[in-house]
């Protein structure tokens, strides 16, 4: 699949369920309403949408949310996918998590073929953290991040950097990151639904967290990259990496790889814009069939925008993009 503006796309993400266990404030507003569930794909249906990417060409698969791992069953998905690594296509599978669940998949995780898998944690402390999360717990996730080590999977943390609530841990994060060989990903607030709240007092521009950071740590520029939007530095200290992910600060449109599937079967073809396909009717209908959600696909990919715009700014219009982060996932 290649978009008009000559990218080849390669990577899907799966929001697999618009439901989360914690409310982070920059996320999600405290009393969000959820789809009912009839709305949702089932488990085998999503399989199925993955499987048609996959013959069209994508080769990284990360299932997100949500929290994707409250997914009833969901284990299985990720086996019938894993299923499709090497001969089948796929060269990835991979998940992004809260961590929460962890304790009792990461095990069955790496069964299924998940080698790498990125957990968001804002902050090492405990009361920044429940309140951050409104209710969650950081001894759970911290408990799912070292199960997941012990299981054998690589853990990159992400961080989205909020002005006076972690900006002075980045720091500590690195450090702990090192001692026990996480990566880290730092990560602009983006102005996606609404939470309830002004976004401006949250923003903070990740050029100046670098600047503060190089104060301490000697980052080294690199040039790798996982296809995804951040910009890696080795830490020379450590010998770790830390990413950062400007959307922002700095346009990361051009060599954009990705689209990302709801859990409804909805195709958005940016995380930034509101344009999308409903694949769930082609999906559903038989008379359809696959050709015809083939072709639903690969008419949706012909539309893919160039790029984004958010702004952060006072608006008195709401956020730039309706939609919550755990609707498309993050
Ligand atoms: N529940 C999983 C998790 O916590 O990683 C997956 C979904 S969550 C929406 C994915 C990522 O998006 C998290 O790292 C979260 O911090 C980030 N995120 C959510 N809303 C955001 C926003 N408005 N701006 C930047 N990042 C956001």
């Amino acid at each position: 699949m290649i978009d008009p503006f000559n990218r080849p796309i390669s990577y899907l993400r799966v929001s697999v369920t618009d439901r989360c266990d914690l409310r982070c404030v920059y996320c999600m507003a405290e009393d969000m309403t959820f789809l009912p569930k009839a709305e949702v794909l089932s488990l085998e249906e999503l399989d199925r949408l993955c499987g048609t990417f996959i013959g069209l060409g994508v080769e990284k698969i990360r299932l997100t949310g949500g929290e994707p791992l409250v997914r009833k069953n969901v284990i299985q998905l990720f086996r019938s996918l894993g299923a499709r690594l090497g001969e089948g296509g796929l060269k990835e599978l991979t998940v992004t998590t809260n961590g929460s669940q962890l304790t009792k998949l990461a095990d069955d995780l790496h069964g299924a073929g998940v080698r790498r898998i990125n957990v968001s944690l804002d902050t090492l402390d405990p009361a920044a953290f429940t309140a951050i999360t409104r209710w969650g717990k950081l001894d759970a996730t911290l408990d799912g991040i070292f199960a997941a080590k012990a299981a054998g999977l690589a853990v990159k943390i992400n961080a989205v950097a909020l002005k006076g609530v972690n900006e002075h841990e980045y720091d500590r994060m690195l450090a702990w990151c090192g001692e026990h060989g996480f990566d880290l990903t730092l990560i602009e607030t983006m102005p996606m639904g609404d939470i309830g709240g002004d976004r401006t007092d949250q923003y903070l521009p990740l050029s100046r967290v670098r600047a503060r950071l190089m104060e301490h740590w000697t980052l080294e520029e690199t040039d790798y990259r996982t296809g995804g939007p951040a910009r890696y530095f080795t830490v020379r200290e450590t010998g770790r990496r830390i990413g950062f992910i400007t959307p922002l600060t700095h346009n990361f449109c051009e060599s954009c790889n990705r689209v990302r599937l709801t859990c409804t079967g909805t195709l958005y073809m940016c995380l930034g814009q509101d344009d999308a396909a409903d694949l769930r009717r082609p999906l559903r209908d038989p008379a359809i069939g696959e050709e015809g959600l083939r072709a639903a696909i690969l008419d949706a990919i012909t539309r893919k925008p160039k790029g984004h715009d958010f702004v952060i700014g006072r608006r008195e219009d709401g956020p730039a993009v309706a939609r919550h982060m755990s609707v498309t996932g993050g």
